[in-house]
């Protein structure tokens, strides 16, 4: 028995790891699988054959191979073998979407997020409604999986966000308002900058870089990091919480009670609140929105310049402190200052500047590929990743 066991367990590692190629690569040989998984040429056939019994793998024709003029079949996952529902709790919105195994949409709907427990709850059941709805011709048992990323506090196994100050959440079991919909079907739950960062080095601007840290920074902020491919999460799920490092001790009070954390200098409303008290005082016309703000720092305005130069340089600190602890290979920005070439540009340059044992050049400070939609994506690939793997499959 304990034999076959491992045979088993073997066979399904083999097969999440050619699963998980065709869904990265997205289409290769069995002459590629072979030499990448560096398993026996007759082991890869086998296990393709199976897996196109399933319908989850098929063949796409020819592709010409170098030098010998035979030609070799293609294969690809399959996209229809299967669909999965990743949804997203933002600052502002949930995203509920379907998605097919090569991860694109099938259908996307948007709403206001709702706050506090009971509202989220009914939130979750008629955007599932609405999503599946959207997506005719997708059958409820045709889903494999689903993935949601959320702020907060989460016990990953319970399904459970402990604790969420932005959606004002105390214990709200996520899962199981999920599983009323879909009772038998795999359901995974991760923070959203940790999904947001692993969409960035799966498929988006962290591409191929092992390890990378991921800043989200708009109303609130938020970071991931990716430690040799994977989610660092900390103890109990609460690492990354960057945004409460105090530095300024005359600052303004944070949401968290402290004084002077770096999110009172770095977020929209802190900095709006900054320049609407700075153009009253000198008498300039008062900016209606953050955006005006942005706008008119982008555009030169000479009386806004000190107050950027300030959250530049809380900026310079917050991300320098993190790169002197994890030392990534790349840190991956999202947020508003992805909307201020100025203010990009300026970072970039105190970055490559910071007294670094190795300096931290401007193409190690990217802009995040996947926008606000980081954190749906993500948590939709974990998923895939998970249904990957042959125990899921079957
Ligand atoms: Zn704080």
């Amino acid at each position: 028995m304990r034999v076959k066991g491992n045979l088993q367990l073997m066979k399904e590692i083999n097969t999440a790891m050619i699963m998980n190629l065709l869904h990265r690569e997205g289409r290769m040989t069995r002459a590629e699988l072979t030499k990448i998984t560096k398993l026996s040429a007759t082991t890869v056939s086998a296990l393709i054959e199976e897996l196109i019994g399933k319908n989850f793998v098929e063949e796409i024709g020819e592709k010409p191979s170098a030098g010998a003029g035979r030609k070799a079949i293609t294969l690809q996952i399959n996209k229809d073998g299967g669909y999965v529902i990743g949804i997203s709790f933002g600052n502002r919105y949930l995203i509920c979407a379907v998605l097919n195994l090569h991860g694109q949409l099938i259908s996307e709907y948007k709403t206001k997020i709702a706050f506090g427990n009971d509202s989220l709850a009914e939130q979750i059941h008629s955007a599932l409604r609405e999503c599946m709805d959207q997506a005719e011709s997708v059958r409820s048992e045709r889903i494999k999986g689903i993935g949601i990323s959320t702020p907060g506090i989460i016990d990953e196994q319970e399904g459970t966000v402990l604790f969420s100050s932005l959606l004002r959440l105390t214990n709200f079991n996520l899962r199981r308002q999920v599983a009323a919909f879909f009772p038998d079907v795999p359901i995974k739950i991760v923070n959203d900058s940790n999904a947001a960062a692993f969409a960035e080095h799966y498929s988006g601007a962290g591409k191929d870089k092992s390890s990378l840290v991921y800043f989200t920074i708009n109303e609130g902020i938020g970071a991931g990091i990716i430690l040799n491919g994977q989610i660092h999460s900390g103890y109990r799920g609460s690492a990354g919480e960057i945004g409460h490092i105090p530095v300024d001790s005359q600052g303004e009070i944070c949401n968290c009670g402290q004084r002077g954390c770096v999110e009172t200098v770095l977020t929209s409303p802190f900095i709006l609140k900054r320049c609407q008290d700075a153009a009253r005082e000198l008498g300039v016309a008062v900016p209606a929105d953050f955006e005006e703000a942005l706008a008119r720092y982008d555009d030169g305005e000479a009386w806004l310049e000190p107050i950027f130069d300030r959250i530049l340089d809380a900026a310079r600190l917050m991300i320098a402190s993190a790169v002197n602890f994890m030392s990534p290979e790349a840190v991956i920005i999202e947020g508003w200052m992805n909307r201020s070439a100025k203010f990009s540009d300026k970072l970039s340059d105190a970055m490559e500047k910071f007294p670094f044992p190795f300096p931290f050049t401007r193409d190690r400070v990217l802009q995040a590929s996947f926008g606000d939609k980081g954190a749906l994506y993500g948590s939709a690939t974990i998923m895939l990743q998970k249904i990957f793997s042959a125990s899921v499959l079957d």
